[in-house]
């Protein structure tokens, strides 16, 4: 693509367009992709919209959106039918006129000749581009993109046309717009993500609450997801020069002050780690699962090559089958009952031995919205280890409903995981 007219990108917003989109029929997973590509190319994002295949509220929608950024991403509207109004709409905020690209125009033809069909009369449509646009090639549909350069109320600004099938948006993202911003910013991010476990957000902000507020350039964001805090380090660099790494010693003071609870420097999940340190010793695991029914093993399963150290799990959830299958006590049951500690660390030594592993991880709990006593509310989990013959145990509140404490419930079975197979490399 040549370079006509030029202009510096600092920030862009996205524009979805789509009825589909605003009454809930398809999921707008193009703004997701766009919004995270514009991250890792250090373009600024303050806004974003969705709004129908309505003319006029398009416009305005343009319009507004170029007196607030550099560069808009249009996606979708690019089709064929008379619904279809982005391109026309994004020349007339452009203050272009759309003539035929023969380029366009001799791609929807071979598109169509080679699948062995006849191009539709609509069809041509899609070959109108805006005077002056920089056309993007649909290498996976018909609809070609256009980047058009203008001037706005005195300044250089720019819209892109992205078709909406996702399929098609992310390979004209990047193989055209991609490699086209990427000649028009002057900044890129570096990111680093710390990942813990065992301290809320709240108070794991309130441990680096001075390092938040002095950030400037590097910044750290803390955001939460279930059973979780991760801190996001983004340092901002000049694209294309060499930069002092200002990275690593706020993660290095990060972790002096909250290292028991960081479980990740990167971006391995908790079930990778488990899996990563256990081939490393040569070391088996197996679960047994009560209120989690399959769900940890389901996670671990998910992992490539997890057969090299996943021996097997017991699902269980009646006394009898803790009894005959894992060996748990009918006495434990009866004394302390089946979510109590002494059940799990008999559920772990008992899945530990028939399916004969080095580490054994047992939850026993209740998921809800039923079962809670005053002494054992809904959310109570307990989970058992036995890492060769050595019992452990953790007692959990989870709130939540009961699918948020099964999946943290299993989240906290692979941190128990974690913690059994790093303190002993630890002392080792
Ligand atoms: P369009 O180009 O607007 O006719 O969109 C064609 C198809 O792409 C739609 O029917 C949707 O299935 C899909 N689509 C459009 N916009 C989006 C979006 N923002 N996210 C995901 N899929 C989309
Ligand atoms: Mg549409």
């Amino acid at each position: 693509m040549k370079k006509t007219n030029d202009i510096l990108i600092e920030s862009a917003e996205i524009v979805a367009v789509g009825t589909e989109l605003l009454i809930g029929q398809t999921l707008n997973t193009n703004t997701y992709y766009l919004a995270n590509q514009l991250t890792l190319l250090g373009i600024n994002s303050y806004y974003q919209s969705v709004v129908g295949d309505n003319p006029e509220r398009l416009l305005a929608m343009l319009k507004t959106a170029l007196t607030r950024a550099d560069l808009v991403i249009t996606s979708g509207g690019l089709g064929p039918t008379a619904d279809d109004v982005t391109m026309e709409l994004a020349a007339e905020a452009a203050g272009k006129k759309l003539v035929l690209d023969p380029v366009s125009k001799q791609s929807i033809e071979d598109y169509f000749t080679s699948m062995g069909r006849t191009v539709s009369d609509n069809n041509w449509k899609q070959a109108m581009m805006p005077q002056g646009a920089l056309t993007m090639p649909n290498n996976n549909g018909t609809a070609p993109g256009a980047i058009i350069v203008f001037d706005y109320a005195g300044k250089k600004k720019a819209i892109a046309c992205l078709p909406g099938p996702p399929g098609e948006l992310e390979l004209m993202f990047e193989q055209s717009l991609k490699p086209w911003l990427e000649r028009r910013v002057n900044y890129e991010f570096e990111h680093r993500f710390l990942h813990m476990m065992g301290i809320g957000e709240a108070n794991a902000e309130l441990e680096i609450k001075d390092l938040i507020e002095r950030q400037t350039n590097p910044s750290v964001a803390p955001y939460a997801s279930p059973g979780e805090v991760c801190f996001r380090i983004t340092q901002r660099k000049m694209r294309g020069q060499a930069e002092a790494d200002l990275i690593s010693p706020l993660v290095e003071e990060i972790k002096n002050r909250l290292g028991q609870y960081i479980y990740e420097d990167g971006a391995r999940t908790l079930p990778e780690i488990v899996f990563a340190l256990l081939k490393e010793k040569n070391q088996t695991i197996s679960f047994a699962e009560s209120c989690t029914a399959g769900m940890i093993s389901a996670k671990f399963g998910a992992i490539a090559g997890v057969s090299e150290v996943f021996t097997g799990s017991v699902v269980s959830y009646s006394n009898s089958s803790k009894e005959q299958i894992l060996g748990v006590p009918s006495a434990i049951l009866q004394q302390y009952g089946a979510v109590s500690k002494e059940c799990a660390e008999a559920m772990a030594s008992g899945v530990r031995k028939v399916m004969n592993t080095d580490l054994a991880i047992s939850v026993t709990g209740i998921a809800g919205p039923d079962g809670g006593t005053p002494d054992k509310p809904v959310g109570t989990v307990f989970l058992g280890a036995d890492y060769r013959g050595q019992l452990t145990f953790e007692k959990h509140i989870i709130r939540g409903n009961r699918e948020k404490i099964r999946t943290v419930a299993s989240l906290r079975a692979f941190h128990l995981a974690w913690r059994c197979l790093k303190e002993k490399s630890d002392n080792s």
